[in-house]
């Protein structure tokens, strides 16, 4: 395969792990993004010597440009600078953004019709009916590379259209797994980053220990794959080796099973429809020996019904519950707030947010900015 890529988000956990892929199988990279660890970016630059380079900090892009002066890449800054990155020469974008900055970008990219493979859930949650449109509208079809999305797209391959009947989308249940809200009333931040079985950037962690992960992949799956959030059965499943499974109209069940390593998802998406003769750790069904599988407690970890209550109600509440989410990890990351306040203010904000079914961009990011300020108004600090 000779083909291009654009890595937006490079210094991240899928960021690194998706130019450790590039490194394995030989492909170039033309263009980089991320937010403003200059260190880190700088090294990227003088490995993969891409064309382009933006970092969103104006500050921090100044300092790169200065570094980097004898190379031949191009500095660019600001969120102008990160989506001119995403429309640049490449044919193909990973958008490993976290949050909802990753949304322009996203939409910069399918406008310049770029291949397309997805990492920033966030982007299907706040923008999802206006990013699926454009991708339709474009003739693109977003490669999912969160795992369990990964999974049910590699399930769904060689499936007639419309045989889909149900999602089995299976959760590691995080750290805090079957402890009682009272248990944990005091759980510190130290506590929530230590997840079980995958190492990832800190915010989609702390989302995981509350199941606000599991809830944004329910709305991340209602839109990539045209189903209704009943139609999707979340199951715990603690080894995180069967990364989701589809059921089909004659009652066959379809998974993808594997480590849980990051870079088979990210290797897929770049080589879909074709497979990478690269394999990372290979799966030992007999060392593993048992699979569990349970029902979540979403009256413990509210913030994964919640999101299915959002999705159900739909146009802008998504996109708030998503907003008054990143605002309230920042505050718990910032030991401002308790972790159950979390799931309290995520509940609260999406109440207070009228559903408004023709929305544009501007009134994502607006109701965002909402959800957002609730929060702040709200968490009593
Ligand atoms: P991370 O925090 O490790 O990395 C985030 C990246 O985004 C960094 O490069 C950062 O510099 C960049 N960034 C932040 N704000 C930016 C901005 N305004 N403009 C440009 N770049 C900006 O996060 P991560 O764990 O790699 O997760 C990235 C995305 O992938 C998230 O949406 C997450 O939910 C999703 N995801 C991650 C994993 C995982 O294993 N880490 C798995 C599935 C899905
Ligand atoms: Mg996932």
């Amino acid at each position: 395969m000779e083909k291009s890529l654009i890595i937006l988000g490079s210094t991240g956990s899928i960021g690194t792990q998706s130019l450790t892929v590039a490194r394995q199988n030989g492909w170039r990279v033309t263009g980089l993004a991320a937010g403003s660890n200059v260190d880190l970016i700088e090294q990227q630059v003088r490995e993969f010597k891409p064309l382009k380079v933006a970092l969103f900090s104006e500050e921090a892009a100044r300092d790169l440009k200065a570094r980097i002066a004898d190379t031949d890449t191009a500095v660019l800054s600001g969120i102008s600078g990160v989506c001119e990155v995403a429309e640049s020469e490449g044919d193909l974008v990973l958008n490993a953004i976290v949050g909802i900055a990753g949304l322009r970008p996203t939409v910069a990219a399918l406008k310049a019709g770029k291949q397309f493979a997805l990492a920033n859930k966030e982007t299907l949650v706040t923008g999802g009916s206006l990013v699926m449109g454009l991708a339709r509208e474009k003739g693109i079809k977003i490669l999912p590379v969160d795992s369990e999305h990964s999974a049910i797209f590699q399930s769904l391959q060689g499936a007639p259209e419309n045989s889909l009947k149900k999602i089995l989308l299976t959760a590691s249940g995080g750290p805090f797994y079957s402890k009682t809200r009272e248990e944990l009333g005091s759980v510190t931040v130290e506590q929530a980053l230590k997840h079980p079985n995958w190492s990832m950037g800190a915010k989609i962690t702390i989302d995981s220990a509350t199941l606000m992960n599991k809830g944004l992949e329910v709305i991340e799956a209602v839109h990539l794959f045209g189903v209704k959030a009943d139609d999707i059965e979340v199951l715990v499943h603690r080894q995180s080796i069967l990364h989701s499974a589809v059921e089909l109209v004659d009652g066959a069940v379809i998974g993808q099973l594997g480590t849980p390593d990051m870079k088979v998802p990210i290797q897929y998406a770049l080589t879909y429809p074709e497979r990478a003769n690269v394999a990372y750790e290979r799966l030992s069904l007999a060392d593993i020996g048992t699979l569990t599988f349970a029902k979540p407690d979403t009256e413990t970890f509210k913030c994964l019904r919640v999101c299915i209550d959002a999705i159900n109600r739909g146009g802008l509440v998504p996109a708030a519950a998503n907003g008054a989410n990143e605002e309230a990890v920042r505050l718990f990351l910032d030991r401002k707030i308790s972790f159950l306040q979390i799931g309290d203010l995520v509940e609260a904000a999406a109440a207070n947010q009228k559903a408004a079914h023709n929305y544009t961009i501007e009134d994502v990011f607006e109701a965002d900015r909402a959800a957002r300020e609730f929060v702040i108004s709200h968490f009593g600090g």
